[in-house]
């Protein structure tokens, strides 16, 4: 992973890819103070690309720090990422944090806030799962309360707990883990958003304690030319047993079909296929 040609975007400037490191005192090391961005660029052209930077931003602020770069230019310097490393279809990854400094204590008002921007070729998040629908474990670990973490935040802390639900999926032959929250209700996967079919209608989970993502309203407009009713609503573990089609939705997933979630069974049909499709086009259009 470190020993790759390229160019990464750090603090302003084009660093070698092998010499884009930190201190080992790096304050969001120890205490998690970082938030980041993941993007996909299709054909030359980042998918919301401005979305993407402006929630990096608000992400930031939730974690009471400021980006010392604007907003304008993050977009350049991501712009500049993909042509020093020659990309036209790539991940992009944004990632803003507290640095080293003079306080290595829980406070860091001291320390610079740093920002960094790496590209590079990323294919399908789920393999194959796009045809035959993803395998998905369900987690022990619950999203918590808004009161508990800023959860609209996309931020570092948050994914402790993705990781370990991740990890613990794969130990099991899945590809990921649905998540619920700290209520019970069904929220997320560890790095998507979900989606339901019943009946011809759409069922996805209220996103009042995890990240409403940008694929998820991406999809939800989709589906609304549709003419699909879409419900945005509180969803019972109970009620997957109900569900005919399940989706997930994310930059990195994409729109990926699931097969199962645990003992439960669904279809990957028409209505899932079709707006996995018709994500694909709008990505390149
Ligand atoms: N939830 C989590 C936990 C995620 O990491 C992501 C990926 N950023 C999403 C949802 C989907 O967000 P988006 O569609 O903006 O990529």
């Amino acid at each position: 992973y470190d020993d790759k040609d390229g160019k990464i975007w750090m603090d302003g400037e084009l660093v070698d890819w092998r010499g884009a490191n930190v201190h080992l005192l790096t304050h969001a090391l120890h205490y998690a103070s970082s938030v980041f961005e993941g993007e996909r660029c299709y054909d030359g052209r980042i998918f919301e690309s401005r979305k993407h930077s402006e929630r990096l931003h608000r992400s930031a602020e939730l974690i009471d720090f400021e980006i010392p770069w604007s907003v304008d230019q993050i977009e350049e310097a991501k712009a500049k990422v993909l042509a020093a490393n020659g990309l036209e279809n790539a991940y992009v990854r944004a990632l803003a944090w507290r640095g080293a400094g003079p306080d290595m204590g829980v406070a860091s008002a001291r320390n610079p806030v740093r920002l960094a921007i790496a590209a590079w070729e990323w294919g399908a998040y789920y393999g194959d799962a796009k045809m035959k629908g993803a395998k998905l474990d369900i987690s022990k670990w619950k999203r918590p309360s808004p009161e508990t973490a800023p959860s609209q935040a996309k931020a570092a802390g948050l994914y402790m707990i993705c990781t370990m639900s991740k990890h613990a999926a794969e130990a099991k032959g899945c590809s990921d883990a649905m998540m619920l929250d700290y209520r019970g209700y069904v929220a997320e996967a560890t790095g998507a958003n979900m989606f339901f079919v019943k009946d011809g209608e759409v069922h996805t989970p209220d996103p009042d304690c995890f990240l409403n993502g940008i694929t998820r309203q991406t999809v939800i407009g989709m589906l609304r030319e549709r003419q699909v009713k879409v419900h945005e609503r509180h969803i019972m573990p109970e009620e997957l047993e109900s569900f005919e089609q399940c989706w997930l939705t994310g930059t990195a997933a994409e729109v990926t079909p699931v097969g199962s979630i645990g003992d439960f069974r669904f279809e990957v049909g028409a209505l899932a296929q079709g707006i996995a499709a018709d994500y694909e086009k709008l990505v390149r259009a």
